[in-house]
């Protein structure tokens, strides 16, 4: 047990240092300051973890990655995140990769496993769909197999950054004889394939994070199809269950409560900074509280997973307090901005000096995070579905 703490210890170390020396300077004062990233700036951090060998630290050996254990996979998370690294785009790194490499062909690992590696392909996610999002067993876009092709016909929604990408995958319904879970199967398609139409979604941030995307007979070569037709729905599952413990974004809430610490030491309401103020001293030292209180949750869900115990419903715990107090936090800083956080400038978000910003430079930013953060309890699995996971796990209901 020491000496797994020693080693524990000593990779976080070595991830501080990583963050120290290797994290662009441009890229962290952006994420501290909540302003808009760009595809490149994602892509960039992206190419510097492949530099140092961490793009998919968590994948195994075979395939490129440094097998690490739950526990340094989420040290990683934690440490990088707080340091001010961007989101690690999950979309190849987290999700299709590790689908591809259990359970794609050797043909199409050798084709797809380098491009999500090194970074140089973007990949996107391609599940929910008008009337299947939480009920995703229920979506309805169609693969007609028509000789060596799947014939594509639907629409997904709220696909994030497939303005961006070079591939999507997909889960499509390729049966409707089955029960609907049966008929579900797992495609990978080329963004450039004719009959794909992208329509932007506007969030209340004034950004463009999501999408609605059309295929309208597109057609995908049936060597695109990941393991067997109709099996899809297995895999798309497994690939959830990967993300047990990241879900509750701690490093990011850690970062965000810093900063809110640092807005009431600086913001004065009348003679005194607002964090002498017992009211706003009190909600601070909550969150506090219950920021630790998740982690503490967080641990014993990776110690479990260290001893080789499959997910349970602790995921969803985590995923429900973790997007809470994302919330949470987000509000107490834009009550912190006083006036401030009344006025929103969604160009101010873009960087320094782009337009006049009211209140600190970074208020912008603030509003920004806070409103496009109201989407935390919905995606990734809503968090009234998280509670109905939790009711019929803990409760037996
Ligand atoms: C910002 C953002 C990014 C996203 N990115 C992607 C992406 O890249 N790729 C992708 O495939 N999807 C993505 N999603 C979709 C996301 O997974 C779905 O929005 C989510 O699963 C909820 O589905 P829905 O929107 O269809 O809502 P619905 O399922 O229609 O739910 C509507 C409301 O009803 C509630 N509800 C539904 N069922 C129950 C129930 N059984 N009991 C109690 N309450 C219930 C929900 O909690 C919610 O409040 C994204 C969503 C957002 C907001």
């Amino acid at each position: 047990m020491n000496d797994q703490f020693a080693a524990a210890h000593s990779f976080r170390m070595e991830v501080r240092r990583f963050c120290a020396g290797k994290l662009p300077a441009d890229i962290k004062h952006k994420v501290f300051h909540n302003l808009k990233l760009e595809k490149d700036d994602y892509v960039r951090y992206l190419k510097v973890l492949h530099a140092h060998g961490w793009a998919v630290g968590h994948w195994p050996r075979e395939f490129g990655g440094c097998e690490w254990t739950p526990l340094q996979r989420f040290i990683f998370e934690e440490e990088t995140t707080e340091a001010g690294a961007p989101w690690l785009i999950p979309f190849g790194v987290n999700y299709v990769g590790p689908i591809i490499y259990t359970y794609a062909s050797q043909a199409q690992k050798a084709r797809f496993l380098p491009g999500i590696r090194s970074s140089d392909v973007w990949w996107a996610q391609g599940y929910s769909e008008p009337g299947a999002g939480s009920d995703l067993a229920g979506l309805r876009t169609r693969a007609v197999r028509q000789g060596d092709h799947y014939v594509v016909t639907g629409q997904k929604i709220w696909t994030t950054y497939v303005q961006w990408a070079d591939w999507i995958f997909c889960l499509v319904r390729t049966s409707t004889e089955e029960r609907p879970q049966k008929g579900i199967s797992f495609l990978l398609v080329d963004m450039k394939t004719p009959g794909i139409t992208i329509r932007p979604i506007a969030t209340m941030d004034g950004y463009h994070h999501v999408n609605e995307v059309f295929f309208d007979e597109v057609r995908v070569p049936v060597e695109n199809l990941v393991g067997e037709e109709g099996a899809g729905w297995g895999y798309g599952k497994v690939l959830l269950a990967n993300e047990r413990v990241l879900v509750a974004d701690l490093g990011r809430s850690t970062r965000q409560l810093r900063l809110l610490e640092r807005l009431a030491r600086e913001t004065l309401r009348g003679p005194r900074p607002l964090a002498e103020q017992p009211a706003f001293a009190a909600r601070l030292a909550e969150l506090k509280l219950r920021l630790h209180v998740l982690r503490a949750v967080c641990y014993q869900a990776v110690a479990e997973a260290m001893e080789g115990s499959a997910p349970g419903a602790e995921s969803s715990l985590m995923k429900l307090r973790g997007s809470e107090l994302r919330q949470d936090i987000a509000e107490a800083l834009v009550d912190a901005l006083g006036h401030a956080g009344t006025v929103f400038a969604p160009e101010a978000a873009a960087g320094e000096g782009s337009a006049p910003p009211a209140g600190p430079f970074d208020a912008t930013g603030i509003l920004r995070d806070h409103l496009y953060g109201r989407a935390a309890t919905i995606y990734g699995g809503s968090n009234e579905v998280q509670r109905n996971i939790i009711a019929k796990a803990a409760l037996g209901l």
